[in-house]
């Protein structure tokens, strides 16, 4: 199989992308209208694998540490939480973006740009020269209306990260769940940018969906919180089952780092358009409540009763995407091999994110076969999403699983009949065992705790 330099198979992209709509992961939205501007909807399966890593991520975040806690806060918000963020003044400028590393900068910063000689300008983040989009008042934020006026007065903002949710809600979350500094405050959610240049499928979209924690703490104890949110981070990524030799950290030398940020590390995911951010480890300071608390005239303090100090706690951030590392997940499980004289397509997915954790089959429509794998699939319903499949060879259900990333595939035979066993086929070794009938429900749970 020809691989490209990243390890993938080649043309990785465009297979993914056939895939997801053969299989019912993600489609075009509103295709049959032609579409609209990188925006996807997740089918069957894709919903599926997305709620498996969100839940995940929640159980880690939130059940894993009795110090953080979740919210679900509204995509509208009162404008003035976009003036005090900083994204209402920010993005009113004439912005370039590097279509090497599509970072934004505002053009008269530049000064080659300004200058009027872009092929010349050097790009502050990735250092290559001339690749800028025309200078252009750009809007980062959606805007819509709220009431039937559609004047300046009535405009509001589709949320451009779910962050901000988060900030203006530490007082009524750190005073109702009666939470000491440090805690943590989880959520996940829709988020719209109107990217300049989206693409590479799901990657850069113009809606998408956040996985973020805001973590509160004393200052002067940041950088200590910084570095184990970073190891944490990067274990449960790796708990994924993504391949250790395409992650990497990177840190955000003093051009790249945001304006709210003293120090931030992205996680980084070897695509095959090459090494690319799914996450970001921020250390957003008091950037973010302070300037909060100067905007709303309410105060954001932390009483500490310990020391009897009152502090703006800092922030550190865990801030990733759940549809980019859907797509991290997907790029990484996708798999071709040769297998009886024709390619085996085949998702690798951790047992764990499986969208179909086990496949139901009757080797053959008779014998009473049909009858047992329909009960036994009955059987497992509830404690697994499983399917009951009738249709064409058995090789071809084979395929058809396999394409989905369903990890054990179960078969009714003759032999069953005789003992009470199914064989329950590993998609990624393919090697059959027999199991008892009875036992099926415990083989399977003990095989996706185990992964
Ligand atoms: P990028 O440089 O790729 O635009 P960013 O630095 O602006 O990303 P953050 O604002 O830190 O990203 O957002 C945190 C995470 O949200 C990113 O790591 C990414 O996973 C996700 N994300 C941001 N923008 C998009 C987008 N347009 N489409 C999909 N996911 C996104």
């Amino acid at each position: 199989m020809s691989e490209n330099e990243s390890g993938h198979p080649s043309d990785l992209m465009n297979k993914l992308v056939s895939l997801s709509k053969r299989r019912g992961f993600i489609f075009q939205s509103s295709e049959i209208y032609g579409g609209v501007g990188s925006v996807y909807d997740y089918g069957p399966l894709g919903i599926e694998l997305k709620n498996k890593i969100q839940q995940h991520w929640w159980r880690e975040m939130v059940y894993r540490h009795d110090n953080i806690v979740g919210v679900d806060a509204g995509i509208l918000m009162n404008p003035e939480v976009w003036v005090a963020s900083g994204h209402v003044g920010a993005f009113s400028d004439p912005l370039v973006e590097c279509t090497n590393c599509h970072r934004r900068f505002r053009a008269d910063e530049l000064a080659d740009i300004e200058a009027g000689n872009a092929d010349e300008q050097q790009c502050p983040s990735c250092g290559t020269r001339g690749n800028w989009t025309e200078p252009r008042q750009f809007d980062l934020m959606f805007k819509t209306f709220m009431g039937v006026v559609q004047d300046d007065k009535a405009t509001v903002y589709l949320r451009p990260e779910t962050a901000q949710g988060i900030f203006v809600n530490f007082k009524n979350v750190q005073d109702s769940a009666r939470q000491k500094v440090p805690f943590g405050i989880a959520q996940v959610g829709k988020a719209f940018r109107n990217e300049i240049t989206p693409g590479n499928f799901i990657f850069r979209t113009r809606e998408f969906e956040q996985m973020e924690m805001q973590y509160f703490v004393k200052p002067g104890s940041e950088d200590e919180h910084f570095e184990a949110w970073m190891e944490r981070r990067m274990d449960w990524v790796k708990s994924l089952g993504i391949r250790e030799d395409r992650l990497r950290l990177h840190e955000h030398g003093p051009d790249e780092l945001a304006h709210y940020c003293k120090r931030a590390f992205d996680i980084e995911y070897r695509f095959p358009f090459g090494w690319q951010e799914f996450e970001g480890i921020h250390n957003r300071t008091d950037y973010d409540l302070g300037n909060h608390q100067e905007h709303s005239g309410k105060k954001l303090e932390y009483f500490d009763p310990a020391s009897q100090e009152r502090y703006v706690p800092y922030v550190v951030e865990t801030s990733a995407g759940l549809s980019r590392t859907l797509l991290v997940v997907l790029a990484d499980a996708y798999d071709e091999e040769e297998l009886e004289n024709e390619t085996r397509i085949v998702l690798r997915l951790s047992p764990k994110l499986a969208p179909i954790q086990a496949a139901v089959f009757p080797l053959v429509k008779k014998d009473g076969m049909p009858e047992i794998s329909e009960k036994l699939a009955a059987d497992l319903r509830g404690q697994f999403n499983v399917q009951h499949d009738v249709a064409g060879s058995i090789g071809k259900r084979y395929r058809r699983q396999d394409e989905a990333g369903t990890p054990f595939c179960l078969t009714i035979d003759g032999e069953t009949l005789e003992n009470g066993s199914v064989t329950v086929r590993d998609r990624d070794t393919l090697a059959q065992e027999r199991v008892s009938l009875d036992s099926v429900a415990a083989y399977l749970a003990d095989a996706i705790h185990k992964a």
